[in-house]
């Protein structure tokens, strides 16, 4: 029998629950629109388990654990979901007993950008570097720190909450009741948001637009969302610059909806960690996209299961008791 972890990660719009091995390879992965509300969407990862655990029965795959990445806030030492401004009737869910009652195997948890970064220590570290920022841009700006090989949660395992540092004073509303952070600007849905609210303006009908639209449009020769897409690269630049200033790491890795756009369309989020203070005294710092490309939910979650029980390289990213 071959040891697999049994993966589930909870987006904003999709969730997906897949079997992945020690080195991180995808053994099986299943996704779907989320239903959103607590309830419904608890039903689906059950039934997407249930298919995962048939999977691993046929292949000879036995499940040693049971990973979870969600965006927070969440309470840790609990194990539950605590109302994240995605999900809001979220509240309270007690996540790692409902999958270990389900599935049986232990379960951990831990927040999705956080264990991208995990994920990104484990398996997509070819250096194995012990100072990992790792910027989730999709629905929000989510970022999980590693420094010298700990993970950094802060003082109640919420920490490093990029996207919601402002941008502009006074700025857009953002999710989080405050005005003008990072996330209300360069995530996948403010981009999108954004650009519909620039299109009402000039147009009789106004049609809806995501950033995927804006990205294709810009690529087919489109110099308004060029342009468009252009400042919004340049906003999210700023929220990969200011990472690189406050974490200063050795690996700087950037996952999410937004990073599946064209090379050349996101190589301008990059363009200013050069200039970072780091930067600026010789720190060599690798920027790239995220090595797990559309599978980085899947190898985020597993590697919360796998960094507690041992991976296949024996990085293991320390996490505060
Ligand atoms: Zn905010």
């Amino acid at each position: 029998m071959t040891p697999v972890v049994l993966a589930v990660d909870i987006g904003a719009t999709k969730i997906a629950v897949g079997l992945v091995h020690a080195d991180g390879a995808i053994a099986f992965q299943s996704r779907e629109r989320s239903p959103v509300r607590a309830e419904p969407s608890l039903a689906l990862i059950e039934r997407l388990g249930r298919a995962a655990e048939v999977h691993a029965r046929k292949n000879g795959l036995t499940i040693e654990g049971t990973g979870i990445a969600c965006g927070g806030p969440l309470d840790l030492e609990k194990g539950l979901v605590l109302s994240p401004p995605n999900l809001p009737d979220w509240d309270r869910i007690p996540l790692t007993t409902q999958m270990e009652t389900s599935f049986g195997a232990k379960a951990y948890l831990q927040n999705d950008a956080a264990a991208g970064a995990i994920a990104t220590a484990l398996w997509d570290n070819p250096d194995a570097v012990r100072d990992v920022t790792y910027i989730t841009v999709s629905s929000g700006i989510g970022c999980g720190v590693i420094t010298d090989g700990f993970l950094y949660t802060g003082h109640t395992g919420n920490g490093s909450e990029l996207g919601h540092i402002p941008l502009i004073y006074d700025g857009r509303a953002c999710n989080c009741g405050l005005k003008g952070c990072f996330e209300a600007y360069a995530s996948g849905t403010a981009i999108g948001k954004r650009y519909t609210e620039a299109k009402a303006t000039c147009m009789a009908t106004p049609r809806s637009y995501s950033a995927r639209d804006v990205a294709d449009a810009a690529l087919a020769g489109d110099e308004e969302a060029l342009a468009f897409w252009h400042s919004s690269m340049g906003m999210l630049a700023r929220a990969v610059r200011a990472a690189a200033d406050l974490f200063d790491p050795a690996l700087l890795v950037i996952g999410g909806g937004v990073t599946e756009a064209d090379g050349e369309l996101f190589a301008p989020a990059m363009a200013l960690v050069g200039s970072s203070m780091a930067a600026s005294v010789g720190q060599r710092l690798t920027v790239r996209k995220t090595g797990f490309g559309r599978n980085s939910g899947v190898a985020s979650a597993a590697s919360v299961a796998w960094n507690e029980i041992g991976s296949a390289t024996g990085f293991k990213v320390r996490i505060r008791e």
